[in-house]
């Protein structure tokens, strides 16, 4: 259920329902937009006393939510989020871009991609320090070391860090180096891993379970909202279908989904949507054409000696030429790409 203030509406008015709402043994979540306040209700226990409600000064009407999904959705909050990731800004106008190795390997490794993608305009310095690898024998990540690099590059490079928290006993580790936390495909549904990001005052990157609907996709960022932390930037990264040319098989079609039922930012991940080199800049294309807010994208100085992930990595090189492309790109568009 979603309380639409009045323009006039005064802070104290807002802050009133916010209190009778709480006083019903449900969550108030007050949204300041630009014209007026909204109050979103979420709860599982109470029921909401309407006519009590539209009583209250300032309250102008009471819209009833008819989505699963309720603080991520458009209803709740028309316009389109904007995360603020110290300064950088992803969703709104500018088209952000993230890239970096798969894994963080080393100090050198790091350093070498790092500078190769702040030359072509990248912002946002991605790697995993904790890996969740299909096989237990492969690679696991360089753990707290990586963490380390990692705050090194951001410190030489003036690049912001995101990295994956692969499960509850590393997020609190993670969120002191990080500056975005990523929750991997694997752990989409992984509920209590969903509910400490939420209180975690770090951004959130939530990639799509590789078997997730979009509903599922959405309930899941409702989890990390649900707790009180807002910044949440959504990543579609592949689904696994029959077809067996690529490694997965990148939805393009859920990036105006999402756009229009959620005001979440959402970005493109086609290195693990894909998961070949050849195809990262041709999806890269499409996926800023369909609406994404960004992309996610690996890159290596040397893919055939990484670590993880090698196939789908793109070269420093190739990184530049996807750079030009969606810098030529945006202005049609009416985006940005800085
Ligand atoms: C990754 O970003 O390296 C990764 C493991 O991604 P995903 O969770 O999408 O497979
Ligand atoms: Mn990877």
């Amino acid at each position: 259920m979603l309380i639409v203030m009045e323009s006039n509406a005064t802070t104290k008015m807002v802050e009133k329902v916010c209190t009778e709402i709480e006083g019903m043994g449900l969550t108030a979540h007050p949204m300041p937009g630009a014209v007026r306040t909204a109050i979103g209700v979420t709860g599982n226990k109470a029921q909401v006393d309407s006519d009590r409600v539209l009583s209250l000064p300032g309250v102008k009407d009471i819209i009833h939510v008819t989505q699963s999904y309720k603080l991520v959705s458009r209803e709740f909050y028309p316009e389109d989020s904007i995360v603020d990731v110290d300064g950088v800004k992803v969703g709104g106008k500018n088209f952000v871009v993230m890239a970096g190795p798969c894994s963080v390997e080393s100090r050198d490794q790091c350093f070498t991609i790092a500078e190769h993608v702040t030359k072509a305009g990248a912002t946002i310095f991605r790697g995993g320090a904790y890996k969740p690898r299909t096989s237990p024998y492969s690679f696991q990540g360089l753990k707290e070391e990586g963490l380390e690099i990692l705050a090194a590059v951001r410190e030489e490079f003036n690049l912001k860090i995101v990295t994956e928290a692969i499960d509850t006993e590393v997020i609190d580790k993670v969120a002191q180096y990080a500056d975005i936390i990523q929750i991997g495909a694997r752990n989409m549904q992984n509920y209590s891993l969903l509910k400490k990001a939420g209180r975690t005052d770090r951004a959130i990157l939530l990639k799509r379970g590789m078997a997730a609907t979009l509903e599922e996709f959405l309930l899941a960022a409702e989890y990390i909202m649900s707790e009180g932390n807002r910044k949440v930037i959504l990543c579609e990264r592949g689904v696994r279908t029959f077809a067996d040319h690529t490694r997965n098989t990148l939805d393009l079609s859920a990036i105006p989904f999402v756009k229009r039922n959620s005001h979440l930012p959402i970005i493109s991940d086609p290195s693990h949507g894909t998961g070949r080199r050849d195809k990262v800049l041709p999806l890269s294309r499409a996926s800023l054409a369909v609406g994404a807010d960004g992309l996610m994208v690996e890159v290596h100085h040397d893919p055939a000696k990484a670590l993880s992930d090698g196939p789908q990595s793109i070269t420093p090189d190739m990184f530049e030429q996807l750079m030009n492309d969606m810098r030529k790109i945006a202005p049609v568009l009416d985006r940005t790409c800085s």
